[in-house]
This record gives C-alpha cells, structure tokens and sequence, in this order.
C-alpha cells in the first residue's frame, strides 16, 4: 500500500509518500517562513495564495523523490481540520483533485491527531493508549487517545496558544518571527530566575492553559504598567517605538524567565494528564515540543513519574506530511471521504 499524504493547514505546504508498514518514501517540506517574517506572524491570504503556488510543485517532487507516478499509489490523504480555511482548501482541492482524475479513493486527516501520530512514526512501535499533547502555534491541546483516531478533549488553552505566546513575546522583544527558536535561543544567555512570572492555572485542578496573561505580564515588565493603560488595550500590541532598548542581557533574561514560566505550566499539566488518565505513556507533538529545555523537563518528569514519552525528532514536531501517515489507519479501517469533503477550519475535537 501508498498513500500521498498533503498537508497545507497553516503556513507549510508539504506532501510525503508512506507505506503501509509506515515507511516514509519520501517528504517534501516547503515552509512559508520567509513570507510571514515581517508581519511576526502568519497572514493567512499571504498563506494560501503561497500554498497554491507551491502544492503542485511539492507533490510533483514528492513522487519524483519516492520514484513513483500517481499509477503507483492507493489513496491520496489530506488534512481537512484544523487550521486556515484559505490554506486548508488548496491541500484539499489539490487532494480532491488528484482522486477525481485518477479514481484514487480520497482520505481525510485530522491535523491535530496527525500531530500525535508523529510520535508513533518517530517510535517505530504502537504508543497507544496514550495522553496526547499538542502544543503549536494554533494549539495547547491535551487528549486521552484511546486509539490512533480515538481521542477525546482533556484540556486547551482558554486563550492564546503556547507557541502563539512564543510569537508574540518574540514580538516584544525585538527578536525574529518565528518566536519559538529565537527566545530559546535568547534564553540559552538569560537567568531564568531573573523575573518570576505567572503560572496561569498551574494550582487549578482543570486540564487547562492560560498564556495571554503572561504575555500581559511579560509586556508589564518591558515598558510599565502605567503606560500600557495608556496605549490602548491590555493584550494591543506595542505601537512602533514602544517597547523600550534592552540590553542584551535583559532580554536574554526576560526570553528565559517567560519560557520557564510556559514551561512549568507545559509540563505541570502534562503530569496532571497522565495523573487523571492514568495511562503510561505520554506523546508530545507540534512546534514547540522543538523546545530543548522542554524536551528535557519532559524527560526529566518522565524518568521522575514513571511514564514512556515519545517527543519526535525537530522535523515531525513542526507541520509536516510524514505524520499525514496517519491515513493508513483510516485506509486498514476503509474509512474514506467523499469527494465532496468540505475543511472544517476549527474543528478541534
Ligand atoms: P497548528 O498545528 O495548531 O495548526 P501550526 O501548524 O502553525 O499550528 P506548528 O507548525 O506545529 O504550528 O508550530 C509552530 C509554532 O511552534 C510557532 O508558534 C513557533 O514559534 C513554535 N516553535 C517552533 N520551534 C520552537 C521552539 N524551539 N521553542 C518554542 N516554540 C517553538
Ligand atoms: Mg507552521
Ligand atoms: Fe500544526
């Protein structure tokens, strides 16, 4: 069996050919990095009118790298939820597309289960059940995954997502989009303990995040509570000139103490989970699983409660179509989509 994998949810075009023993023939990833930079963020006209230039061309070189022709495949997979309707549409267009003209059965993928699922790709073996985590630029999302299709909600954010805050204090500080890298790279300089910023939720016994009020924390500290009143709403973001000239130092400290305070409460929940659930594994997928002093509390807490963690490898954590292997679940289940599959950009559960 092979599947033609598509993802194009948010600001990724990627495509990849799998197997049905999970073998990856090939994977294409075009990031749209470059494009958003400037805006500190991803705007999604910008990101589908660049997944329309790109698909074709990624699908086109991911057959070519896997030596095949659309003769040679099983089904074509896409991701149908969550994520930017403009983008969401070019991956499911193209996938629809494909099936139409080849009479090749269509699959749909659920972008957040695939996110987990690349924790079963990295690990070559079964990882579930398990609690699944996934904290991305558009999610902070915990699940009891009963199955690789099975989940259900245990928790999210009730505001701005983990990576979302990563972007945003990014912002703040001066430093390049995307925010994630570059504060963990910041913070490598910086003293965690400098600042001590809230823990939204961490004491409350809901399986729930809160990072908008960090960031408000965060933004306090930069240029003053006083002032912040006075240029607009508490969460606006600073007007040009506003955030004040730091010193290396300070905003290498400031990157630091903000991603320990997102990563107590990361990890903090990831163990209430795994408390809740009582399951003895825990997966952990989307792009700010790429952080390196998370991996390692992670693991640290892994060691600590007990529990197997899965954590891919920086490629799978970050959008990408290998985790769109996910579909060979759904093909051994015979579950296809009609050709008439519609996105449905926030469906989350
Ligand atoms: P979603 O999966 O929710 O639709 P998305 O696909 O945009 O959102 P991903 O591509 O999985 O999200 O992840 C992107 C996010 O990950 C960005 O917010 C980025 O700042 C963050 N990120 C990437 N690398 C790191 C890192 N090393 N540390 C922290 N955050 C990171
Ligand atoms: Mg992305
Ligand atoms: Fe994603």
């Amino acid at each position: 069996m092979k599947l033609l994998c598509i993802e194009s949810t948010c600001d990724e075009t990627a495509a990849a050919v799998v197997t049905g023993e999970l073998e990856v023939l090939s994977s294409v990833v075009a990031s749209q990095e470059k494009l958003h930079e400037r805006f500190g963020g991803v705007v999604p006209e910008i990101a589908s009118r660049a997944h329309v230039e790109r698909i074709l061309p990624v699908i086109d070189q991911t057959l070519a790298r896997a030596g095949l022709g659309l003769a040679d495949l099983d089904a074509v997979a896409v991701a149908n939820t969550p994520g930017l309707s403009g983008s969401l549409l070019v991956g499911v267009v193209a996938a629809k597309t494909l099936c139409a003209a080849t009479g090749l059965p269509l699959i749909a993928i659920n972008h957040l289960q695939a996110h987990v699922y690349a924790c079963r790709m990295a690990a070559g073996e079964n990882v579930f059940p398990c609690v699944g985590m996934i904290v991305s630029g558009g999610h902070s999302n915990l699940y009891r995954c009963d199955a690789p299709t099975d989940f259900t909600l245990l928790g999210a954010t009730i505001d701005d997502a983990a990576g979302e805050a990563f972007d945003k204090v990014a912002s703040l500080l001066g430093l390049p989009y995307p925010g994630g890298p570059s504060i963990q790279k910041a913070a490598e300089q910086g003293d965690p303990k400098r600042y001590n910023f809230p823990r939204p939720l961490l004491r409350d016994d809901r399986l729930a995040f809160s990072f908008s009020g960090l960031k408000t924390a965060v933004r306090y500290q930069l240029i003053g509570p006083g002032k912040a009143q006075r240029t607009g709403p508490q969460n606006a973001e600073p007007a040009n000139g506003e955030t004040p000239m730091l010193s290396k130092q300070e905003v290498a400290d400031v990157a630091a103490s903000f991603q320990a305070a997102v990563i107590d409460c990361l990890a903090g929940k990831a163990e209430q989970a795994m408390r809740t659930t009582g399951f003895d594994t825990l997966c952990v997928g989307g792009g700010v699983a790429a952080n390196k002093p998370f991996r390692e509390r992670l693991e640290a807490d892994a060691t600590r409660g007990g529990w197997r963690l899965h954590v891919p490898p920086l490629s799978l954590c970050t959008d990408n179509a290998v985790m769109g292997a996910i579909a060979v679940e759904r093909y051994r289940a015979g579950k296809f989509a009609p050709l008439d599959l519609d996105i449905a950009p926030g469906l989350e559960r």
